[in-house]
């Protein structure tokens, strides 16, 4: 089932107070606007601090925002300073964690090989992992548009079931916060080798399942192009995600 998934990563934006105010006016604001949860799902991704006051609002106020964390540990539990195991997240509700972001990815050091761990730690506490993957300007160049996607997207798939949920998010590092988005056909030539790979490695019912994101400086100027796309299932939206009214936008697309 491949509805479109909107989904607004806030990065270290917001503090809990701030995220109870935005997802209040968020969820009116889509209310007023008769947003149709089953049309175009709205998940949320804030700091690891917001996500208890999140759940509680959600729960409290019947919103069908969903939510999930920036990241997790590979691990479940131990000595680990500073980590946050998937089991916490699944205590919180978070149906969705974020993997191998690409400020993860260069901030953090993190390899295949650790988003590959990350996305096993998902899976084991019944979260859907958001794998991210993306080729940098330096990678565009030497090496074409999909080989570095689809590389790090064969890593962080193994050992993965072939009837896993899961959601992949092609966000070309060039065009995060950059201004510069992708064009819709370059982000649907990676989606759909990305796509390939997925009936390659797990089954023709996964790629045919599997949503595929595209994200880096998504607009409500520009997201209805990204959606006409075959293999473009929705959006992973960064600067914009902390503008309401932007974001509220983005949301209701129209193809
Ligand atoms: P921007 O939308 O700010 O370019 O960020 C994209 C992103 O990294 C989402 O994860």
């Amino acid at each position: 089932d491949r509805t479109p998934l909107i989904a607004g990563n806030w990065k270290m934006n917001l503090d809990h107070l701030q995220a109870i105010a935005f997802v209040q006016k968020l969820a009116w604001t889509l209310k007023d606007a008769g947003h149709d949860y089953r049309d175009t799902e709205v998940a949320l991704f804030p700091p690891f601090t917001d996500l208890r006051s999140v759940q509680t609002l959600v729960a409290a106020d019947k919103y069908d925002l969903v939510y999930g964390g920036q990241d997790l540990s590979a691990q479940d539990s131990g000595a680990y300073t500073g980590e946050i195991s998937g089991a916490f997240l699944a205590a919180l509700d978070a149906k969705y964690v974020i993997i191998g972001h690409s400020e993860r990815r260069s901030y953090h050091n993190e390899t295949d090989e650790v988003v590959a761990a990350k996305v096993k730690a998902a899976l084991r506490h019944g979260l859907v992992p958001v794998i991210c993957v993306g080729e940098t300007a330096e990678d565009l160049e030497k090496h074409g548009p999909s080989a570095v996607p689809v590389g790090q997207l064969r890593v962080a798939l193994e050992g993965v079931p072939a009837d896993a949920d899961i959601v992949v998010a092609y966000e070309p590092v060039w065009a995060i916060g950059s201004g510069q988005a992708a064009t819709p056909e370059q982000a649907q030539q990676v989606a759909g080798a990305l796509r390939a790979l997925l009936g390659e490695l797990l089954s023709a019912d996964a790629a045919a399942a599997t949503r595929i994101l595209y994200g880096g400086s998504v607009k409500a100027n520009n997201i209805a192009g990204f959606l006409r796309e075959p293999d473009v299932d929705g959006a992973l939206v960064g600067g914009a995600s902390l503008d309401l009214a932007e974001f509220a936008s983005i949301v209701r697309f129209k193809k």
